[in-house]
């Protein structure tokens, strides 16, 4: 019996080498012709690497990327409100927090997998789960034993089987993000750091040893466009001259701009032989930076589930979903309050939160991401 994969993301690719290490088959389909990511980078916590450590390819993740060592929030003029190490957890875990480009991220998991099991070109319009159908864009059709959708936020597959449960909600926040040739100074390096200002952030961080990754944020009302326009980066004049430096730095190509949105309704991520994971299912706001992380910690938990209830595929799914809802759900939520927090709009709100921010201890940090990075 073969397992077929909607998408070839993060969470598909993961999936697909989590269940071949099972001892199972799977085909991915893949809407791109070739793969190609947006020029971005992205944190990969500890629960990520984690996972990664246990499917034996962790090391791939050091050798392109960057170690992430310690978190910070800033203000505007990179002055610490709250700073973090993580060696707690990598005490704990054995692994630490990577910053890589997309790209990098996808090559490892395709280098692993073989591209032998990714049909690329195939985009789903439809599944039809009485027959066990798909139905792609170029007029194919094929038949599936079980069925995964990990076709992102927009899932065709969700589309098909929980039709109109589920809603994208949009936060009101614009995020422009780019990856620039930069070094950092050297104290820098190993550093995350958010800077908050007034509706509007900048986070960056080194991801190789050549490229530095920013995203920088905006709250925005009415169209997106008359904020995505060729001067929005004035927006961000106020920020620290290093991070104004990034923005200017980064040629208009190379910049990726775009609503920061969640899912919201979905009850359920499973029906019959089929199964939602990764953005299909929960897609939420990046503030957490766990989005990737929650898809790559559902392909080992679905996978694991699988091979227990190896021929009872309810089983398989019902316990996937006891294992990772409760978790998954409660960062959607703090993503979204996260987000609310770091662009208050009020600038008394604001001076209140960075006072707050200066006096709270490390360990309250720490310990909300105890849960978070816990696998
Ligand atoms: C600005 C921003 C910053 C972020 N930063 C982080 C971060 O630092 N850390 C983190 O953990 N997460 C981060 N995330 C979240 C993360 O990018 C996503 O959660 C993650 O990519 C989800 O993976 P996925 O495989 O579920 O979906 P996707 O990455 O969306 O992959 C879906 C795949 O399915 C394919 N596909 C789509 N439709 C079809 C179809 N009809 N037929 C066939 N194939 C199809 C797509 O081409 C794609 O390859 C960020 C997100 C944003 C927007």
């Amino acid at each position: 019996m073969i397992i077929s994969i909607i998408g070839g993301g993060i969470g598909g690719l993961t999936l697909g080498l989590a269940l071949k290490a099972n001892g199972f088959r799977v085909k991915i389909y893949e809407a791109a012709e070739e793969i190609k990511t947006v020029g971005a980078g992205i944190i990969l916590g500890c629960n990520a690497m984690q996972v990664f450590q246990h499917l034996g390819i962790d090391k791939h993740f050091a050798e392109k990327g960057n170690v992430i060592k310690g978190m910070s929030i800033t203000n505007e003029k990179l002055k610490d409100l709250s700073a973090m190490s993580l060696d707690y957890f990598v005490d704990k875990y054995g692994i630490g927090n990577h910053a890589i480009h997309r790209a990098d991220l996808h090559q490892v998991l395709l280098n692993q997998l073989g591209d032998e099991d990714v049909i690329y070109g195939k985009r789903l319009k439809s599944v039809d789960t009485s027959s066990r159908q798909l139905f792609f864009e170029d007029g194919k059709e094929a038949d599936y034993d079980i069925l995964i959708g990990a076709d992102g936020i927009h899932s065709k597959v969700r589309e098909s089987v929980f039709p109109g449960q589920a809603k994208i909600r949009k936060s009101g926040q614009v995020c422009w993000r780019g990856v620039v040739d930069y070094q950092l100074p050297a104290n820098n390096k190993n550093t995350f750091r958010e800077s908050w200002g007034i509706a509007s952030r900048i986070g960056h961080g080194q991801i190789n040893e050549r490229q530095v990754y920013w995203f920088a944020l905006l709250n925005f009302e009415g169209d997106l466009k008359d904020y995505n326009n060729p001067n929005w980066r004035a927006s961000f004049k106020d920020y620290d001259p290093l991070l104004v430096d990034l923005l200017n730095k980064t040629p208009d190509d190379q910049i990726h701009v775009g609503e920061m949105t969640e899912l919201k309704g979905l009850a359920n991520w499973y029906k019959g032989e089929v199964c939602l994971i990764g953005d299909a299912a929960h897609a939420m706001t990046p503030n957490m930076g766990q989005g990737a992380g929650q898809a790559i910690e559902d392909g080992l938990a679905l996978a694991n589930a699988m091979k227990k209830h190896r021929g009872d595929i309810v089983k398989s799914f019902s316990t996937f979903q006891a294992y990772r809802k409760r978790k998954v759900d409660k960062i959607v939520k703090n993503s979204w309050r996260i987000g609310n927090i770091a662009q208050l709009k009020s600038p008394f709100w604001c001076g209140f939160r960075n006072a707050f921010m200066r006096t709270t201890p490390a360990f309250v940090g720490r310990n909300a991401l105890k849960e978070t990075f816990e696998i």
